[in-house]
């Protein structure tokens, strides 16, 4: 080899590390760019989307699936072909299939631009990070050429994704156990007085009707004596189930206290409020719960009032509603105040809201 020659082909090598120095370079910024996009979303969905797109990108792997365990709960984001039962089965094996985990697979098109991913179990790379408990994996179509870093981007990505989604979903659980009763699992009174502000502030800039109902359940205390707290929670469980299945999508249901709850009817007057409380009241009645082979049977006690547009402060609705809900329990319980019976018979030239208005009830 001449002299020449040897200088061109070190010149050659240099160039091309060189070459490598800069795409190396600009992989990473590219990769920063993405894990700050990445850590702005809220969305899981979203979250992996950029994880894909930055794969794709300085990678040119395809994403096929992001698995990420929560508890006994295996979370699945990928390919549309990932219900088919070789993956998984294959995530069961990879996450520890004798705890029998459930499964949650979401499908998405994480490459829309590139459909009808060609999926073959023996050809996917995979990454995982996390031990047991937290694990997280990802799962690749890839591309024939590789540089050395390759290998450590893939792990930067699954890292940022993993952690990013873990937040999210941590924000999202707390969230929710802030407004949601455990016991009933529907809205608790914070979340209430929260919403009660917004729905009559829309009310008023309306000009719309809004009531309020508020039960409560008659000599609860006995149910709990006879049949125990344990039975006395399920019958709390069921018959919030029961009036949630019989509300509408708009209104808001939440449990004030103890066995006591209150919803917010958006668009509704007095009377429709009056009508939906004593079919309620009567479907209470009418139920029978079921508890280690015993039925138990309870009624409820209701208290109705609107909005009053002079008066719009929370309190007063809802001290409204509590004064008709004592009545109801003084009048003899299982009934609705103000009482439908005294709706059918309006006084002369009065009309309903008038008669409802002058407390004839
Ligand atoms: P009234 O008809 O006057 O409302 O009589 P009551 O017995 O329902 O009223 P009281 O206020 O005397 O008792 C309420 C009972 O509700 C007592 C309490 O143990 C029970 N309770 C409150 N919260 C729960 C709960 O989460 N689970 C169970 N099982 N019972 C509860
Ligand atoms: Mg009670
Ligand atoms: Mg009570």
């Amino acid at each position: 080899m001449t002299a020449m020659n040897r200088l061109s082909e070190k010149l050659s090598t240099a160039v091309c590390l060189f070459t490598r120095v800069d795409k190396k370079n600009a992989d990473h910024e590219k990769l920063t760019r993405y894990i700050v996009a990445l850590n702005r979303e809220t969305l899981p969905d979203k979250i992996i989307k950029h994880g894909a797109a930055c794969l794709k990108e300085i990678l040119n792997h395809r994403l096929f699936a992001f698995a990420m365990r929560n508890g006994n709960r295996i979370d699945v984001w990928g390919d549309p072909k990932i219900s088919e039962k070789s993956f998984k089965n294959m995530i069961l094996k990879d996450f520890n299939k004798s705890e029998t985990p459930s499964l949650n697979l979401q499908c998405h098109s994480f490459h829309p631009d590139q459909p009808g991913c060609r999926f073959n179990l023996n050809n996917l790379v995979s990454h995982e990070t996390g031990k047991k408990e937290s694990l997280s994996k990802l799962y690749m179509v890839p591309d024939r050429r590789r540089y050395g870093y390759h290998d450590n981007i893939a792990d930067i990505v699954l890292q940022s994704c993993s952690l990013a989604v873990s937040r999210q979903m941590t924000i999202k659980h707390l969230s929710k156990t802030a407004r949601i009763d455990p016991l009933t699992g529907c809205y608790n009174r914070r979340e209430f007085a929260n919403q009660l502000e917004s729905q009559i502030a829309g009310a008023v800039r309306h000009h719309s009707k809004l009531a309020v109902f508020m039960f409560d359940l008659d000599h609860f205390k006995k149910v709990n004596d006879r049949y125990g707290h344990l039975a006395g929670d399920q019958v709390l469980r069921e018959i919030s189930l029961l009036v949630r299945q019989n509300m509408r999508q708009g209104d808001v249901f939440a449990r004030y206290g103890g066995e006591e709850f209150i919803a917010i009817l958006p668009d509704t007057d007095k009377r429709k409020a009056i009508e939906l409380a004593d079919r309620l009241r009567r479907k209470i009645q009418a139920m029978s719960i079921s508890h280690e082979n015993r039925a138990i049977k309870v009624t409820a006690s209701f208290g109705v009032a609107s909005l009053d547009p002079r008066n719009s402060h929370g309190n007063k609705i809802i001290q409204d509603a509590d004064k008709m809900l004592y009545k109801a329990k003084l009048k003899g319980r299982n009934m609705v105040m103000p009482g439908l019976m005294k709706l059918v018979r309006p006084g002369r030239g009065a009309t309903w809201d008038q008669e409802l208005a002058m407390g004839v009830m």
